[in-house]
């Protein structure tokens, strides 16, 4: 199947959307004056804390990317997870170094938001950028390679950013998007 990014787009905006009503039942409550906070189920402000950041941030790298090579576009709606819908509009008709840019973008912010709502196993189905094997894993914070031959010049096993991830992902299916062509 090739690559759709619509639907990558709705993929992320649905994992987003899942980490907004996530941060919406557990609100950050810690406010002076603010009742719930005497309410002792109230869940721990880092989590709520780092979801709030990682809404921010990545809502926050969708518009630096849209208004660099759409200086016209309008503001942001409400919802973060209506960004991705807004984004694709005012990239259509970008080039196709933007276009590659927003693809690769939306495709490492599903995955980061997959992993924030705990799905780590989303990183399996692809492919190392070392040794090209299937068999990646999410540990302490990035991608690790099942491959023992996989190592780095230092000899520790080799280990990826999402960002790295979702280039090379983009990347593999463009070169499949050409010979299909
Ligand atoms: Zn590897």
């Amino acid at each position: 199947m090739g690559y759709d990014t619509t639907t990558a787009a709705a993929t992320a905006a649905a994992r987003m959307a899942l980490l907004e009503e996530f941060f919406l039942e557990q609100p950050i409550n810690s406010r002076p004056g603010n009742s719930r906070r005497a309410t002792a189920t109230t869940p721990s402000a880092p989590v709520n804390l780092g979801t709030v950041d990682h809404i921010r941030r990545s809502v926050y790298d969708l518009e630096q990317h849209t208004r660099a090579a759409a200086p016209d576009a309008g503001p942001l709606p409400a919802r973060p997870s209506a960004a991705y819908d807004w984004v694709m509009q005012h990239t259509e008709h970008a080039p196709e170094t933007v276009q590659r840019r927003r693809d690769v973008l939306i495709y490492k912010q599903q995955l980061e938001h997959a992993i924030r709502l705990g799905e780590t196993g989303v990183v399996r189905r692809h492919r190392c950028p070392g040794c090209g094997t299937v068999g990646l894993h999410w540990r302490a914070g990035s991608v690790r390679c099942r491959n023992r031959r996989c190592r780095t010049p230092d000899g520790l096993g080799s280990t990826w950013t999402l960002s790295q991830i979702a280039t090379q992902y983009i990347a593999d299916q463009e070169k499949r998007r050409r010979r299909a062509t």
